[in-house]
């Protein structure tokens, strides 16, 4: 009896188990995706971007991620997009991913298949090029860094590769205001006037989104492109940042994961990347004379004639409230977009790459491009960061003094001199290799296909009207080479290596800051548009494409003057990761907790995938659950080094207005290197605190008042009794 019950289950199972399957959509791709943790050293490594050298690490606001997506179609052609919250990729780590890659999984993922895009965070540390220019203010190659992102990076997509499932994908594209304006508006102003009549606005508005589902419809992964500069945070910030569009996914993630999920463990992955944003700022009410308040030169941004005086501010209060609403801003479009994205990608996946030699390119028409050069206004700065020395954007004539200091370096020939013009050169990066290449010349140029979606990869900035002619000449090869849908183009911006800007011919000539900036002549962005048109052709006619000529790998060659950590030590009486501070015993949603620890250095450690600190909610009198790490937005982990190799931790939780009533605890975890070189792990917990819920808030100001109440009332009747005693004492003197 038993027995044939047991059949009935079995076989009942078995039919829902059809059913379940049949009612499940079917899925046009297989999608993975990982995230790992790829946050950089926390402490004197400066933050790649302002390319400010006081500006270094000193402490952790946000982490930075690497965001991996596999997508495959049902021919098994694979593509993988990974979005990392750092300023640009690099070759170098590129290079060395590339090649552990190829260990682990043989030929399944390529230099060729595989995109790198970064969210362009200013506020991430630096020193993980191979190219001298762009280590020149971390003083060198930081091999920490690197490590920190081949690390992360390499963890991200293996986690994906683990997790492929049948997916469906879907499309939306919406308008974004409020979230960006131009920061070289007379640059663009430049382009002809018939041509930026085609458009509204002087900057992309445009935000992309593609909502990724399994087979049973739930949604588990989601990518935004939306090009806007991540510079909320200046370059006076000294904490680890992912900026506007890390605290967008965070944001995203928490969303769809819940917020007991912490920052990186949830199975919801939401990539905020970069598009066309080179003169795209994210500081909404503009420049500034940081003395008057009044709006700096138009053209040059300078304020009486001083660059470093005029820069923009973002719509908040300060940097950290602006990063906060420009996050918001972009989070609450993609969700929005997310929650309506019905268009239905269908189609093979594919890609096409090549190497280009870009400092040899001939046009069609005979035009060349040039060896790398840096112009004047490259060292001016932008108003989201201005340079140190008083260099002014639209500079075209030399200053000789500048032209005196670069010259020693190295004296640009006549002809670098000419295909450059109307550049001034400041540094003449593509005649210089000692040590070893200042700037590449070889870059990854790349597009990944997945369906109507095509994803241009650009290795650089590019400019607004740059990223609009890009898109449509690639969707005009796509169509004349037979390309029988409508193809929804991408700029993929920052991708897979670093060559700095790219302007229009026609901004180019203006000499601002992004054109200053553009390394390879004035003909940079129509070489670029021609390598781009003759991979589209590739893709739809089925070519392949030459791979290009090789370039260099010069990680082994890197030079580093950045002193290492020699030495930690506590203070006389005092131990590691000892509490100094206390937090208070109570209290209220809204306010700061603040807890001092003896410190160590933390690039000791660099905590990847934990933390250097936790809130904890006491759950009973012995259970304690995780609530906040270093990776959220309520905490601030803060690092100063002191005397004698002493330094002081500082942990910051603000609590916010929802947060649950209760006791709590906040913890730090340290690291400290000892006199021979070992490292030694230590821990400290604060005393245990209350956070009133705001009805025990209301309740205390009650009680307060109340007692207000009876003392004055309390006044009031003395002060009464003594008028009656006065009264009594004016009766019996007063004559009868
Ligand atoms: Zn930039």
């Amino acid at each position: 009896m038993a027995n044939v019950r047991m059949k009935w289950i079995v076989c009942c199972t078995f039919l829902l188990s059809i059913l379940v399957t049949s009612s499940s959509a079917q899925t046009d791709y297989n999608v993975g995706i990982g995230i790992a943790d790829i946050t950089g050293p926390a402490a004197e490594v400066n933050m790649m971007g302002y390319a400010n050298p006081a500006q270094t690490s000193r402490g952790i606001h946000l982490r930075q991620f690497s965001r991996a997506f596999i997508f495959e179609d049902n021919n098994k052609n694979r593509v993988v997009f990974i979005n990392i919250d750092a300023c640009m990729f690099s070759a170098g780590v590129k290079l060395e991913i590339i090649r552990q890659l190829k260990v682990n999984y043989g030929g399944k993922y390529t230099e060729r298949n595989v995109c790198i895009s970064g969210t362009h965070t200013h506020s991430g540390p630096a020193g993980f090029h191979q190219y001298l220019l762009f280590d020149i203010t971390s003083m060198g190659f930081v091999r920490e860094s690197f490590d920190a992102l081949v690390e992360g990076i390499i963890k991200s997509i293996d986690r994906a590769e683990s997790k492929i499932r049948p997916a469906n994908l879907f499309v939306n594209s919406g308008e974004l205001l409020e979230s960006n304006i131009n920061r070289s508006p007379s640059a663009y102003l430049f382009n002809p006037a018939e041509e930026r009549a085609k458009y509204k606005y002087d900057t992309d508005k445009e935000m992309t989104v593609l909502r990724i589902v399994d087979a049973e419809g739930k949604p588990f992964g989601m990518i935004s492109w939306f090009a806007v500069h991540c510079t909320s945070m200046n370059n006076t910030n000294r904490l680890i940042s992912s900026d506007n569009k890390g605290l967008a996914e965070l944001m995203f993630e928490a969303e769809m994961n819940g917020e007991h999920v912490l920052p990186g463990k949830g199975d919801f992955v939401a990539a905020f990347a970069q598009a066309n944003e080179g003169d795209v700022s994210p500081n909404t009410q503009g420049p500034h004379c940081l003395d008057t308040g009044l709006r700096c030169d138009f053209n040059k941004s300078t304020c009486n004639g001083r660059n470093e005086m005029c820069v923009a501010f973002g719509p908040g209060k300060d940097m950290f409230d602006s990063t906060r609403i420009i996050a918001t801003y972009q989070f609450q479009k993609a969700k929005e977009l997310f929650d309506s994205a019905f268009t239905k990608l269908t189609g093979p996946v594919d890609f096409r790459h090549t190497y280009t030699n870009m400092t040899d390119q001939t046009l069609p028409d005979g035009k060349r491009t040039c060896k790398g050069a840096m112009g004047y206004s490259f060292a001016a700065g932008t108003t989201d960061g201005p340079g140190a020395f008083n260099f002014a954007q639209s500079t075209t004539s030399p200053s000789p003094v500048w032209n005196f200091v670069s010259h020693l370096l190295k004296n640009p020939s006549k002809a670098q001199i000419e295909c450059h013009h109307p550049k001034p050169i400041l540094l003449d990066t593509g005649e210089m290799d000692f040590p070893y290449a200042w700037e590449p010349a070889v870059v990854d140029t790349q597009i990944l296909r997945i369906g109507q979606m095509f994803l241009i990869a650009v290795p650089a900035e590019f400019t607004t009207m740059s990223g609009r002619r890009t898109r449509d000449a690639v969707v005009e090869s796509l169509k004349s080479a037979g390309l029988q849908v409508e193809p929804i183009p991408i700029i993929a911006g920052l991708s897979n290596d670093y060559a700095d800007y790219v302007t229009t011919f026609e901004e180019y000539q203006e000499q601002r800051y992004e054109g200053g900036s553009t390394i390879y002549g004035p003909h940079t962005l129509e070489a670029y548009i021609n390598v781009f048109r003759n991979l589209s052709k590739a893709l739809v006619s089925g070519s392949p494409v030459a791979p290009g000529p090789n370039p260099p790998d010069l990680v082994s060659k890197q030079v580093s003057f950045l002193p290492p950590v020699i030495l930690d030590r506590a203070p006389l009486g005092k131990s590691y990761a000892q509490v100094t501070q206390q937090p208070k015993a109570a209290y209220m949603p809204g306010d700061r907790v603040e807890v001092k620890f003896v410190g160590a250095n933390p690039r000791n450690n660099l905590r990847l995938e934990e933390t250097f600190l936790k809130v904890d909610y006491m759950v009973n009198s012995t259970a304690w659950e995780t609530v906040y790490t270093d990776a959220h937005w309520q905490t601030q982990f803060h690092w100063e080094s002191a005397a004698f190799f002493e330094s002081v931790v500082t942990i910051y939780w603000d609590i916010p207005s929802y947060q649950k009533p209760g006791m709590y605890r906040v913890s730090y975890f340290c690291d400290h290197k000892e006199l021979g070189g070992g490292i030694q792990s230590a821990q400290g917990t604060s005393s245990t605190f209350k956070v009133t819920n705001s009805q025990e808030k209301m309740a205390m100001l009650n009680k307060k008042w109340e007692k207000k109440k009876t003392i004055l009332e309390r006044i009031n009747k003395a002060l009464k009794g003594k008028e009656s005693k006065s009264a009594q004492l004016t009766n019996l003197v007063k004559p009868k």
